[in-house]
């Protein structure tokens, strides 16, 4: 990732990518106390278009107060930021990773005075779990690690330090012959994914968890919106994950993940087995919004030109 040309938003500087370097010593490698997002721009006919970018600096700007950490630019600075890095970098799709982090100026969990830094990179990264997992779906394994429970670390902020509860339940999956795992709640209901949020259909429905134990996702809000605008009724409740064994059809949503069919969970089939008719109408809308085919909700897309 390190040695590529190209140039990475730092601290209101464009610095060539190569030299966007950081100290040992920084606090947010020891402690994991930083916020970040993952944002997607699309190739679109007016050209590369950040989706739903006042969102995702609105979130990063909720995770940092919720952490605590001052910020040092305006939602305006940011958001510019992200365009800059996309167009100079002249991608006609990216991935787009703002951070925030505290310096080196001290050690400890004391320590005060920390500088709070921000960088925003882009970079090209296509399907997230490969384009055949959009088409065909992936196979889930429910993880023994338990999701963050809401007095512990919190699930509102999307914060460094959660996602090494992610990283050990991903492994795990994969470990286990699976492409995702599916994260309980400290109650045991569904929570979501390792960094998706979780859906599923049956009789038509559509039910995802409530966000207590999850992420506030932009792409499952997105979901939400396009399935009403669809006819579809979506029910926000706990479920537990023998509904998802007994579920017609499941799927992920993420800014990464997009919308990523489940065909399997703990050895057993969901529905058919494959991208089930719900899920395929969903993906769809999705896929056309943030590409900037549909007419409405032009707003979410932001040209980076
Ligand atoms: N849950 C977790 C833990 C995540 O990391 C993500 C990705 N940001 C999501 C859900 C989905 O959120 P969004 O749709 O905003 O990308």
């Amino acid at each position: 990732m390190a040695d590529r040309d190209g140039v990475i938003w730092y601290d209101g500087e464009l610095v060539p990518w190569r030299e966007a370097k950081t100290h040992v010593l920084t606090h947010t490698l020891h402690y994991g106390m930083g916020v970040f997002e993952g944002v997607r721009a699309y190739a679109t006919d007016r050209g590369a278009a950040i989706f739903r970018l006042k969102e995702h600096t609105e979130r990063l700007f909720m995770s940092a107060h919720i952490m605590n950490m001052p910020m040092p630019y305006t939602r305006d600075e940011l958001n510019e930021a992200h365009r800059t890095v996309v167009r100079e970098n002249k991608l006609p799709h990216a991935y787009l990773r703002p951070m925030v982090f505290y310096g080196s100026e001290g050690m400890g969990l004391r320590a005060s005075n920390l500088k709070v830094h921000v960088i925003v990179a882009a970079w090209e990264w296509p399907a997230y779990m490969g384009a055949e997992a959009l088409e065909r779906g992936i196979k889930v394994r429910t993880s023994s690690y338990t999701r963050h429970h809401v007095n512990i670390s919190m699930t509102r902020a999307k914060a460094n330090g959660n996602y090494i509860n992610s990283m050990l339940a991903l492994q795990e999956a994969i470990s286990g012959g699976a492409e995702e795992a599916l994260m309980l709640d400290p109650e045991g209901y569904v929570a979501e994914g390792s960094g998706e949020n979780v859906f599923i259909v049956r009789d038509g429905v559509i039910y995802t968890p409530d966000v207590t134990s999850c992420l506030d996702g932009i792409t499952r809000k997105t979901v939400i919106q396009l399935a009403h605008e669809h006819g579809y009724t979506v029910k926000e409740k706990r479920i537990t994950r023998d509904e998802v064994y007994i579920a017609d059809e499941a799927f992920f949503t993420g800014t990464a993940a997009e919308v990523t069919p489940i065909r399997e969970l703990d050895g057993r089939q969901i529905g058919a087995g494959h991208r089930g008719p719900i899920t395929s109408v969903l993906q769809k809308a999705y896929f056309d919004v943030v590409n900037g085919r549909s007419a409405e909700h032009a707003s979410w897309l932001t040209p980076v030109a």
